[in-house]
């Protein structure tokens, strides 16, 4: 099984019981619902049946709410320099761009009520509108947003992802849901502030859909890269996504192009590739998964764990040190019992050869780490064990550094035994 991560789209060409199974047995670790389509109907019985189908194995449902995305509505016909009627929100300047359906009509603004035509078209009602220049004042939580999160939460999904992010604030409301929520930057104001968003959210899309449509194509390889780099060095999950295959949608074979995209996405660092239309609507759905498995099992040697520590706390200094120690004495794995599931992803941000073996006793902490690279999760029980042994000997050094002092302990264990020193503990005394 590949290390990276898939992320599954479903939609009409993957709703059956016997598609989530190919899916999952395909390769697939997390599947996304996209609410901007669908009743809770259809979210519901696709719920019902990835939960049935995955049983046991680690498999998460990732909740996409539309965000505020605005939506033609009624349909928009024009040549160059035409005037039409267009309703946009009333914070609009004259003069900047407005693009329908990604970007195939341009036009621009005389007022929030009309634009001139710049290259002409014809839309459809329903077809999204991408204001880039625009400073939006609007919420960031639709009252859709709202009831799909509600239905969400009650249906247990493991994460949100919440589109069309502006700043860290616009993510509060979903946080208090207590749900983790993957922010998706796809707007020029979440590219600025993308260090302050990566630093609030759980995990960070890089949401190319709508990214190369509200900022110049030939930056989005560059946000895509400096994106992931961030969220490495933050230990958040990033998921690069749109058009990983898109020719896939009709044909079996992707383009080398797509191949190498995928394989670049690895090498970039990210956690997880996420395929849309191509398992949504396409007519090779698990054939996309497939190929997709075997572009990232054929790139994934060629990545280097990272030797630099990643952050100054004392959990990166164990992680940074426990990789190294693991390379060191040629182990075959590292074994990572967790609760919340930091630990292992301090261990995986550094991209470690060998095989990371996570142990959790919480369902839902397992499905969630299905989306962080290269964490093999494992049910197992838990011991309440809060004291470790090493604690016992507090005592002894107290007084002998400033109280507070943080020590390292190292020691053989058991102790009895000469020679077997496999110990190393951070402690406060
Ligand atoms: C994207 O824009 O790349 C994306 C994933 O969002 P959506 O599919 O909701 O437009």
């Amino acid at each position: 099984m590949a290390r990276t991560r898939i992320v599954a789209t479903l939609g009409p060409a993957t709703n059956s019981p016997e598609m989530v199974r190919a899916l999952i047995e395909a390769g697939v670790d997390v599947f996304r619902l996209n609410f901007s389509h669908g009743t809770h109907e259809d979210h519901g019985a696709r719920i019902k049946s990835i939960r049935k189908l995955a049983g046991e194995h680690p498999v998460a449902i990732l909740q996409d709410l539309c965000g505020p995305k605005l939506r033609l509505r009624q349909a928009v016909k024009g040549k160059p320099g035409d005037v039409v009627d267009l309703e946009l929100p009333a914070s609009v300047k004259a003069g900047e761009p407005v693009l329908l359906a990604d970007g195939i009509m341009q036009l621009e603004v005389v007022d929030a009520r009309r634009s001139r035509v710049v290259t002409g078209g014809d839309i459809p009602f329903g077809k999204g509108i991408n204001l880039p220049s625009s400073h939006l004042d609007i919420p960031s939580l639709t009252e859709k947003d709202r009831a799909d999160l509600e239905f969400g939460k009650a249906q247990g999904v493991d994460l949100v992802a919440l589109s069309f992010v502006r700043r860290a604030a616009d993510l509060d409301e979903v946080k208090r849901s207590g749900i983790p929520v993957i922010a998706k930057i796809e707007k020029p104001e979440a590219v600025r502030n993308m260090e302050e968003i990566v630093r609030a959210a759980d995990g960070v899309m890089v949401a190319r859909g709508d990214l190369g449509v509200e900022i110049p194509i030939e930056r989005v390889p560059v946000v895509q890269k400096r994106l992931i780099a961030m969220a490495n060095r933050e230990c958040k999950p990033v998921i690069t996504a749109t058009q990983m295959l898109r020719s896939m949608v009709s044909s079996p074979m992707p383009t080398r192009a797509e191949a190498t995209d995928v394989a670049n996405a690895v090498l970039d660092g990210t956690d997880a590739v996420m395929l849309s239309e191509e398992t949504a609507m396409g007519e090779y759905p698990v054939q996309a998964v497939k190929v997709m498995e075997r572009i990232l099992l054929e790139a994934e040697p060629l990545l280097s764990p990272r030797r630099e520590m990643l952050g100054p706390e004392s959990a990166d200094a164990i992680a940074h040190a426990a990789c190294a120690l693991a390379e060191r004495v040629g182990a075959a794995a590292l074994v990572v019992p967790t609760s919340s599931g930091y630990t292992a992803r301090r261990i995986a941000g550094y991209r470690p050869r060998i095989p990371i073996l996570v142990l959790s006793n919480s369902e839902v902490v397992r499905r969630r780490l299905s989306l962080v690279w290269g964490l093999e999760v494992i049910a197992a029980p838990w011991f309440n064990e809060t004291a470790p042994v090493l604690e016992r000997f507090r005592d002894s050094i107290r007084g002998l550094v400033p109280a507070g002092s943080t020590v390292v302990v190292t020691a053989g264990w058991p102790f009895a035994r000469p020679g077997t020193t496999n110990l190393i503990h951070i402690a406060t005394v």
